[in-house]
């Protein structure tokens, strides 16, 4: 099955693609040649269980997608000039999903091009050009996106925060600036939300200017899987609103039902955004995203008298693909499965919480979890060296995770929605098994010892 030799095909890589498009597991990097379901395997044809992909949102080369696909692919391709029944069903079965008012669409090709338009459309709407997001955020690679994006502006060799951009806190409860150590939890809404709206304040006061917009995940991923705490983006629409904003959320990530509880995170928080930015989930793997908007952005956008025109957005193969994807995702009731199953990981998670120390706390919602390392549970330092050899172990184990946050001290789940009870107790087992390994030691050196016991191997 193998075309090449791994090595060959690391040597090749090496030479031939920038080496700022890194690899997972530098030190032993995984070749893999096909996937099917919640597993992907390498060139020895060996399973691992991917428990990180949420771009493979129904599953792997789920069959209903791949003949949706292919089918269409034999059948027509073409941009979304000439009239098309996929582009308009996928666009009325998007609305449908979302609350009243949110009812355009425009199809693009990547979560970076909607957040892109999302934030053409807010500048042209508000006339505004100040915007405000979280620290920690990750919004996509185009450069308009770095510049919003902390997780990677503030990199040592990053671009910085520009003059336009305005950072809010992020809203963690746990380790934020405003958490459960000091604040009752009903507080901690409310004074992060109090910093947007200084923030708005300062923007009239300085700058003699409104605001363009607030944009945000539902549920913040790359910052470390976090949960908002209630009534947090009620508090601050209203703040921007009030001073000419609008409310963009990022559901690039989060959205199609991870949560299980309902198709889009923000509906967590009971509020109505004025854009929605869609993307990796939508396609399971094809590139296909949306951004869904109010008839007065809209509107707006078309007074312009600029034609929006994107070759491949909404092309009906795309749509095609994202259509089938929204149907599997109901007829297998999978947004079912993530509660029940998600509920369940959660579960055995926090068991392993109050096993270990070095598990500060468990949190999420669906198939969307964070377990944060750190030095103990009363200093809640971070602990990123622990966090990388559980996330490199793991990986021995043959059960993929992925590490992130503000201190890289944040192991993420968030696997296929198909995910099972199996699947969750197979990663809880390893996990205890690779937890009892690193207990009682700070020693890092630790880490070689492991793999030199063997115990790796012996545990598969
Ligand atoms: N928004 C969020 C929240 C993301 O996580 C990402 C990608 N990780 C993007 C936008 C950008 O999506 P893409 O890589 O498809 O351009």
């Amino acid at each position: 099955m193998e075309k090449m030799s791994k090595g060959d095909t690391l040597a090749m890589r090496n030479k031939y693609i920038g080496k700022s498009c890194q690899l997972f597991f530098r030190q032993d990097p995984l070749k893999v040649v096909r996937a099917l379901g919640q597993y992907m395997y390498d060139e020895k044809d060996e399973a691992y269980l991917d428990c990180v992909n949420n771009v493979a949102h129904v599953g792997h080369c789920h069959p209903k997608v791949v003949e949706a696909g292919c089918r269409q692919m034999k059948l027509l391709y073409t941009n979304n000039r000439y009239l098309h029944d996929n582009i308009v069903i996928c666009a009325k079965r998007l609305v449908e999903t979302m609350p009243k008012g949110l009812n355009t669409c425009f199809f693009v090709n990547s979560g970076s091009e909607a957040n892109d338009l999302a934030i053409r459309l807010a500048q042209i709407y508000t006339k505004n050009k100040d915007i405000i997001a979280l620290e920690g955020a990750y919004h996509g690679h185009l450069t308009s996106l770095i510049d919003i994006s902390h997780y990677k502006f503030s990199l040592p060799g990053g671009t910085g925060q520009k003059d336009h951009v305005h950072l809010a806190s992020l809203p963690d409860i746990y380790r934020g600036k405003f958490n459960t150590t000091e604040h009752k939890e009903e507080e901690i809404s409310h004074l992060y939300a109090e910093e947007v709206r200084e923030i708005c304040h300062n923007v009239r006061n300085e700058k003699d200017a409104g605001i363009c917009a607030f944009i945000h995940e539902s549920l913040v991923s790359c910052g470390g899987q976090i949960m908002l705490p209630r009534n947090y983006l009620s508090e601050i629409y209203e703040h921007v609103r009030n001073n000419g904003g609008v409310c963009i959320a990022d559901e690039v990530q989060v959205g199609f039902g991870r949560t299980g509880k309902h198709w889009w995170a923000f509906e967590l928080q009971n509020v109505v955004p004025d854009i929605v930015t869609l993307g990796k989930p939508m396609g399971n793997g094809h590139p296909v995203a949306a951004v869904i908007t109010t008839k007065a952005i809209a509107e707006c956008f078309e007074n312009t008298g600029v034609e929006y025109f994107n070759t491949y957005g909404g092309n009906p193969v795309s749509c095609a693909i994202a259509n089938a994807v929204m149907d599997v995702i109901e007829d297998e009731k999978l947004m079912e499965n993530a509660c029940v199953v998600g509920d369940y990981l959660k579960k055995r998670c926090m068991m392993l919480k109050s096993k270990y120390s070095i598990i500060g706390d468990v949190r999420g919602v669906g198939l969307f979890i964070g377990i944060e390392i750190v030095e103990d549970k009363e200093s809640r330092k971070p602990n990123p060296e622990a966090a990388t050899i559980i996330h490199r172990w793991m990986k021995e184990h043959h059960i993929l995770l992925s590490v992130d946050g503000l201190d890289k001290n944040v192991i993420k789940i968030k696997p296929p929605m198909i995910f099972t009870e199996e699947n969750a107790d197979e990663v809880v087992s390893t996990l205890d098994k690779v937890l009892a390994g690193l207990e009682g030691s700070n020693d890092l050196t630790k880490d070689n010892r492991y793999y030199q016991s063997g115990y790796c191997k012996m545990n598969k």
